[in-house]
């Protein structure tokens, strides 16, 4: 059974790459990297019921697993080559199979990436996906280069993610029939990694995290490990219509500020070189919105108001 599945997945993820020795089908991969380049490597595992909802489709989840990989790999500039699943199923359902290789090859093809290798296991369904990706020597964007003085920047919109997985768990109930909803849906189901943005922010981004927690804790932790202080004008904060027609405007800037699952980029940039990061945003066919400025201190606070508690609401599977 464990082979068969394993064919099904190789024949729909099928990718040819010449850095590419040996792929799946032997002990393990053997892969070229180019001269003068680092590899950026990053793993996330995705749990039923904790990373996705009970009953989500399998192409959403295939897709999903891969998205949030090439996020890491965005928020580090790096362009990405490779990925391994790992992949525990609690049975051995070829259409499921199919469909879950179908969405993992949709995005996966958009980025140039092959699956190179991975396990298959019986047991509770669970995804883990590493991905490894190219960065010029000693250009990847860290999260501790922020100073005193830059602007801090977030790509696309916040919260609707978050938004779409309270329709899900019902207080208010999914629609389908409401395009809201289903944009609020999707955003949560099939997050756009910022790959093209994160790539073209080497050059000028000063420091870069991905939004998976929520704003406040990730912009929390350029903060922290650059050792300063971060100011955010909450009337900046890129909100979809969607999120505020739903939710209501306040609820919408509280999901924006806390919510996760967005898997947009949140970096700093230093001012001189606000215009040269937009237009090689713009050539991208990317965006982000100026939310704030780093400043003196620690935390993440309002322009003019108090300290916005940085875990308040940011996931932490280990919390209190
Ligand atoms: P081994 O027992 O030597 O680890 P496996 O039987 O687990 O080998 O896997 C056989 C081949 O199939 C290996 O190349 C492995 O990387 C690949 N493989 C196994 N499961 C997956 C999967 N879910 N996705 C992609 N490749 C897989
Ligand atoms: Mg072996």
């Amino acid at each position: 059974m464990e082979f068969r599945l394993i064919d099904r997945i190789r024949e729909r993820t099928a990718l040819a790459r010449e850095d590419v020795r040996l792929g799946i089908g032997d002990d393990a991969a053997v892969l070229a990297v180019p001269p003068g380049q680092q590899l950026a490597v990053a793993i996330d595992t995705l749990v039923e019921g904790v990373h996705f909802p009970h009953g989500t489709a399998p192409q959403d989840i295939g897709w999903k697993a891969l998205a949030v990989n090439l996020s890491d790999l965005a928020a580090m500039g790096a362009t990405p080559a490779w990925a391994l699943l790992a992949l525990t199923l609690p049975q051995g359902d070829p259409p499921w199979i199919d469909d879950l290789a179908e969405g993992f090859a949709r995005l996966a093809r958009e980025h140039g990436v092959a699956l190179v290798g991975g396990d298959t296991t019986r047991g509770p369904l669970c995804l883990s996906v590493a991905v490894h990706g190219f960065v010029p020597a000693g250009q990847a964007l860290a999260r501790s280069g922020a100073c005193v003085g830059d602007a801090v920047f977030v790509t696309g919109s916040l919260g609707s993610a978050a938004g779409g997985l309270r329709l899900v768990q019902g207080r208010l109930p999914f629609d389908p029939g409401n395009e809201a909803h289903r944009s609020l849906r999707a955003r949560l189901d099939r997050p756009t990694p910022r790959v093209r943005a994160g790539v073209a922010l080497r050059a000028h981004a000063s420091a870069c995290i991905d939004v998976s927690d929520g704003l406040l804790s990730d912009l929390g932790h350029i903060c922290a490990a650059s050792g300063v202080g971060a100011e955010l004008d909450l009337d900046a904060l890129p909100l979809l219509p969607a999120l505020r027609s739903v939710f209501g405007h306040a609820a919408a800037r509280e999901l924006a500020l806390t919510g996760g699952d967005d898997y947009e980029l949140c970096f700093t940039v230093p001012t001189a070189a606000v215009g040269p990061m937009q237009a090689a945003l713009a050539e991208v066919g990317a965006h982000a919105t100026r939310i704030g400025a780093v400043i003196e201190g620690q935390g993440v606070r309002a322009i003019g108001g108090t300290a916005l508690a940085a875990m308040r609401g940011g996931w932490d599977h280990f919390g209190a």
